[in-house]
């Protein structure tokens, strides 16, 4: 039946017939689902964060076969393997090759939308089937607002000492001990470690305000009048740049990403030795994104406080602060432009 239908009428039977329900539905174009398949063979588990009234919510997302599954990470973390589903998305590529599109319908928990629709800022109208179809476009936005998390192996030995770290810092001891170096590890294992979860926690800070942070309202990466950064790498860039913060942003975040997964400078196979410069790369990226905290408290500190997420970026930025200093790995210099508030909350 439906192949006699156009592409552009079975997406209207599909709308609706899903229009008085309360779910999640969409017509897919072929180029976009392409992107969005490619995405997932790469990542087929990633983390988003949605943005709530009090913070914002983690949301574990995994794909197996056409099906997408969704479950907060509080979910997994509390629950572990028997954390349900509270979304899957059920994507149908049958059309694909002869009408250029794929239908996605989705089955969810009913406390899961409610919670979405309540709060979820890219809310437009009064459907909450739109507000998370939102929300997802966000995440599969092509401007990479969320990355995919760079992971650890589970069983290999930077692993275990990731672990380590995450229990050490859960365990309510201060930030200023839990940086320092465990009797009989290797350091740059421990510098490693940090350096990829710190690229993970900055990243998704950045991106959970990169939508105020424009070519309109920052036309030059800086952090207040008295700092201006400029860009240089070794491909388009060659001499120092002077570009917008989300361009700069951009580039910094593809330049680590592109680092920390190359094995040559950050080697996850056991045996194989860290380069000799790797420090110094570490340091690069440190201080690069360190500028990413100065660009965000001197310039988008109200996003911070309006999404209520001060106390989040400021643990986030104490635990990297004294790992720096711990291990003297970003110049004196470079941390100037936030000497004031460090003074006043890292004591
Ligand atoms: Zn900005």
């Amino acid at each position: 039946m439906v192949k006699d239908k156009t592409a552009e009428e079975i997406k209207q039977i599909w709308q609706q017939y899903f229009a008085a329900k309360d779910t999640v539905y969409a017509v897919i174009p072929e180029e976009k689902f392409d992107l969005i398949w490619n995405r997932a063979q790469s990542c087929p588990t990633f983390l988003c964060a949605l943005p709530r009234r009090e913070g914002y919510e983690f949301f574990v997302g995994q794909w197996t076969g056409a099906e997408l599954h969704f479950t907060a990470l509080i979910n997994i973390q509390t629950r572990g393997e028997a954390a349900a589903s509270q979304l899957i998305l059920y994507h149908y590529p049958e059309l694909k090759e002869e009408k250029g599109i794929v239908l996605m319908t989705a089955e969810m928990d009913s406390t899961f939308l409610q919670g979405i629709h309540r709060s979820c800022p890219w809310t437009l109208g009064p459907r909450p089937s739109l507000a998370m179809a939102l929300c997802l476009k966000q995440v599969f936005a092509k401007d990479k607002t969320f990355r995919p998390r760079k992971r650890f192996e589970p069983g290999t030995q930077r692993f275990e000492l990731y672990k380590k770290a995450q229990a050490s810092l859960k365990s309510g001891l201060d930030l200023r001990s839990v940086v320092r170096l465990p009797p009989g590890e290797n350091i740059d294992d421990w510098i490693a470690v940090h350096v990829v979860d710190f690229f993970n926690r900055i990243n998704l800070i950045y991106g959970t305000m990169a939508e105020r942070c424009s070519e309109t309202s920052c036309p030059v990466m800086a952090g207040g009048p008295r700092y201006e950064y400029r860009w240089q790498d070794e491909r388009q860039y060659r001499r120092p740049a002077k570009l917008s913060a989300p361009r700069y942003m951009a580039l910094l975040m593809d330049w680590i990403e592109g680092l920390i997964n190359d094995e040559d400078v950050f080697p996850t196979r056991i045996g194989v030795p860290f380069p000799r410069n790797f420090q110094q790369v570490c340091t690069k990226i440190l201080t690069r994104l360190f500028r990413v905290f100065v660009h965000v408290y001197i310039h988008h500190f109200d996003s911070i406080l309006s999404m209520g997420a001060e106390a989040h970026v400021n643990t986030c930025y104490k635990h990297f602060y004294y790992f720096i200093r711990e291990f003297s790995l970003v110049d004196q210099r470079e941390l100037e432009p936030l000497r004031e508030m460090t003074e006043r909350i890292c004591h």
